[in-house]
């Protein structure tokens, strides 16, 4: 559910989660209960994409949806992935 910002006029910015389209232009502060009026701001869309949104990503996904994998996991000691990079902080990154 997307998250709608709102503008108090006593307090500051505040944020609600509401259904897609549902939200009103006008919702009572949640500290001092005035009402506040909907504020539009950009989406947060930043993080799609990168290496932790992709990594979050699958780890969610493994969570419900466990890989398939097509055999056993190579031994101990004998790596079957590929050199990508020999920069030892790649090796965290998700791989496709
Ligand atoms: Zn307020």
């Amino acid at each position: 559910m997307p998250i709608y910002e709102y503008r108090c006029p006593r307090c500051d910015v505040f944020e609600l989660t509401r259904g897609m389209g549902s939200a009103p232009a006008e919702e009572d502060c949640p500290t001092c209960g005035q009402r506040a009026r909907r504020r539009i701001s950009a989406p947060r869309l930043a993080r799609t994409g990168t290496a932790a949104f992709r990594l979050i990503d699958a780890a969610e996904r493994s969570a419900s949806e466990p890989r398939v994998v097509s055999g056993t996991p190579p031994a101990p000691g004998r790596s079957a992935r590929p050199a990508y990079s020999t920069n030892p902080l790649h090796q965290k990154l998700p791989r496709p």
